[in-house]
């Protein structure tokens, strides 16, 4: 399809805080250090990896919620990296966000009208037939009474909330939307609901999705691509089928190995790979492939020489057949000895 979003070399850096009187220039949080990717009309882009891997940030910056340090984020063909004010205000009709945290991110002092019609007073609109028939309009839509348009977020459900949080996002009939975790503080009996209700929705408003969530079997239900992300960079993105069918990055081969097989009698025929060490500070990220210090092929698989390339030369995302790019100087499949 066509491409709605490309992102090239984004970073996102925080500065760290010194404390006490005497003040140090201090290296940065690398949250986000360089990544790129785009993004097809109508597509659903998961992105994955472990907590502090930067995914979250990432959603936030392409939406420039967070400022980005550095790179390009084009629509639709046009820079709007750094677009501020008015501009900013209006790409927001065109992009939106759905938190983790239905409860935080909703303001507990505002009715649900309030909140689901907030977009439409920030911008200026009025929707025909007024604000509170767009809302209770939205409210149906997305599987709540809208009788309920009077009631406080704390007298929903979780599900519920998240369902206020996705009538939110959608009132300006955005084209993208950044859905961060959407499900991962819901029970697992309420998480499929939402779900298949971003699938509707997506399907009814033409929407493309980024969905940020570390849980590998919801983003190979929901994906059609997906970015494996480790320590704010993407190591692999493919193709949801070939991802999963064929991983070429180690960390992506780790992951994977670690997720239940949807046929538990399969089971049987594969091991875990385990990934020691722990996770390195995006302050001081390894030097060369930032993956280095727990990659099992590097530690098992790899010569000297071929070290000294992992030590020393950073990977960058390099094709490795159509839909699949790999960061990984030694990308392949996974060899049994490792596993
Ligand atoms: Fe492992 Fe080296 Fe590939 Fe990094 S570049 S993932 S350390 S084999
Ligand atoms: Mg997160």
């Amino acid at each position: 399809g066509d491409v709605l979003l490309e992102v090239e070399g984004l970073k996102k850096h925080f500065p760290m805080r010194t404390k006490g009187i005497i003040r140090r220039p201090t290296d940065p949080v690398k949250a986000v250090d360089g990544i790129s990717f785009t993004l097809r009309k109508g597509e659903t882009l998961g992105v994955v990896g472990e907590s502090g891997c930067g995914k979250s940030t990432a959603g936030r910056t392409v939406l420039q919620l967070l400022e980005p340090t550095a790179g390009t984020i084009r629509y639709q063909g046009r820079d709007i990296t750094g677009l501020k004010g008015g501009d900013l205000r209006r790409l927001r009709t065109e992009m939106q966000m759905v938190f983790q945290d239905p409860y935080g991110s909703l303001n507990p002092r505002q009715s649900v009208g309030a909140i689901i019609g907030a977009p439409f007073a920030i911008q200026g609109i009025e929707p025909t037939g007024g604000v509170r028939s767009a809302v209770q309009g939205l409210m149906q839509r997305v599987g709540l009474n809208p009788e309920h348009y009077n009631r406080y977020p704390h007298e929903f459900s979780g599900g519920q909330r998240q369902r206020i949080g996705i009538a939110r996002a959608i009132a300006l009939r955005p084209s993208l939307i950044v859905c961060d975790e959407p499900v991962s503080a819901l029970d697992v009996s309420i998480q499929a609901q939402v779900v298949n209700l971003l699938e509707d929705v997506q399907n009814e408003f033409d929407l493309t999705y980024i969905f940020v969530a570390h849980d590998l079997s919801v983003v190979r239900h929901i994906s059609d691509r997906v970015a494996v992300m480790y320590l704010g960079k993407i190591m692999e993105v493919a193709d949801r089928d070939e991802l999963y069918a064929n991983p070429l990055h180690p960390y992506t081969q780790a992951l994977l190995s670690a997720v239940p097989l949807p046929d538990p009698r399969k089971e049987h025929k594969r091991s875990r790979i385990l990934l020691t060490g722990d996770l390195p500070s995006p302050v001081n990220p390894p030097s060369g492939c930032v993956f280095h210090t727990r990659c099992p092929r590097y530690k098992k698989e790899l010569d000297d020489t071929q070290r000294e390339r992992c030590v020393s030369e950073v990977p960058v995302q390099t094709s490795h057949g159509p839909d699949h790019e790999v960061a990984c100087h030694f990308a392949g499949p996974a060899s049994l000895d490792v596993m």
